[in-house]
């Protein structure tokens, strides 16, 4: 951990200040997305080696006491956990800026508690605008019910942003359609190059390069109505929008044009452990730690100050591509995207 002035930071070999932790509350999910998990579901932790509510709480104190201003919740499904409101409360009365990354399919359950405690920003992961195709894609059904919650969280005016895992063969055709919805909803939708896990099927060929999306939907729109606009710090997300349209879209590249030199993120996993970048299959186990009463703020010092420069070391598309590496990692649905 290093100092600037007064305030604590972590800050890592390259320069980089990690401000910003992704807590995965559960490792279940209500849906089965085929390029996050499995058929056949991952092997689940014993209960007992899972964070209680009390558990991320103290994490989350530590982590903002090493200057952590940003915090995401995820998993698996986050929403499907009981203890979800006491997480959220203890969360929003921390100064930290609160976010939550859902499948939006118990959003309407929830809906109330968020606007009480004030927490606005809502990831909304959306791969498809047809029926038959998300029951393909998440081997669930959900379809209408998930487009009712975004419209309810809309019509509630949370700060909505549209996750979209674009696979070249699959939803690729939606480009054009998944843009016009910033034509009148005032949401950014993001398109996720699909990412190599354990489990899921990938190959470089099912992916859609930022210049595609870009050449598809010049193609469409007219190139010269695609603004690109500034980025934001720590972006993850080069971002454009349509002349005229209320909200925004954006492509994260994060395979074929990492952003790795701006990182400030680090990953909590639902069993407590660290992770200083997705892509890595180091952990520390920071529960164990605490439990057994141990300096918990030595490990994730350490585990920062360990963190490789680009995608844990996977430096080229060839070591990307090489499943002895890609897959020596947990499934996205227990890593926490
Ligand atoms: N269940 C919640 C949801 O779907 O939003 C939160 C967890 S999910 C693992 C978080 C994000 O990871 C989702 O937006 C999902 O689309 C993304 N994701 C999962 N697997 C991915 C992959 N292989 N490549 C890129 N993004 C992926
Ligand atoms: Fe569940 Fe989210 Fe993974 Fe889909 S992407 S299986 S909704 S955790």
């Amino acid at each position: 951990m290093t100092q600037s002035g007064n305030i604590q930071e972590l800050r890592d070999k390259f320069g980089r200040v990690h401000n910003y932790l992704r807590i995965s509350l559960i490792e279940k999910c209500n849906l089965r997305c085929s390029y996050c998990m499995p058929a056949e579901g991952i092997p689940l932790s014993p209960k007992a080696h899972l964070m209680s509510a009390d558990e991320v709480l103290e994490f989350a104190r530590i982590f903002v006491g090493l200057g952590v201003n940003k915090i995401r919740l995820t998993g698996g499904e986050p929403l499907l956990r009981k203890d979800i409101g006491v997480i959220l409360e203890g969360l929003s009365k921390m100064p930290v800026d609160l976010s939550i990354t859902t499948n939006g399919l118990l959003m309407d359950r929830h809906v109330d508690n968020f606007q009480k405690l004030g927490i606005k920003k809502i990831n909304f992961s959306l791969d498809t605008l047809k029926e038959e195709r998300f029951q393909q894609l998440t081997r669930r059904t959900g379809f209408q019910k998930t487009l009712d919650n975004f419209e309810l969280l809309h019509n509630k005016d949370f700060d909505l942003k549209i996750n979209t895992v674009l696979i070249k063969g699959i939803n690729d055709d939606e480009l054009v359609d998944l843009v016009n919805m910033t034509k009148d909803y005032k949401v950014s939708v993001r398109f996720i190059e699909f990412m190599p896990f354990d489990g899921n099927s990938w190959d470089r060929s099912k992916m859609v390069s930022e210049k595609e999306v870009l050449d598809q939907l010049g193609a469409h729109f007219g190139a010269e109505r695609i603004a690109s606009l500034p980025n934001e710090d720590n972006f993850t997300a080069r971002k454009f929008k349509i002349a005229g349209y209320k909200g925004d879209f954006g492509i994260i590249s994060s395979v074929t044009n990492p952003f790795c030199g701006s990182c400030n993120r680090i990953r909590l996993t639902a069993n407590g452990r660290i992770k200083n970048c997705l892509f890595s299959n180091q952990e520390t186990d920071l529960l164990a730690a605490m439990r057994a009463g141990e300096n918990v703020e030595n490990l994730i010092l350490e585990s920062i100050l360990n963190k490789k420069a680009v995608r844990a070391g996977m430096d080229s598309m060839e070591k990307l591509s090489d499943p002895a590496l890609h897959s020596d990692n947990r499934s996205m649905i227990a890593i926490g995207g």
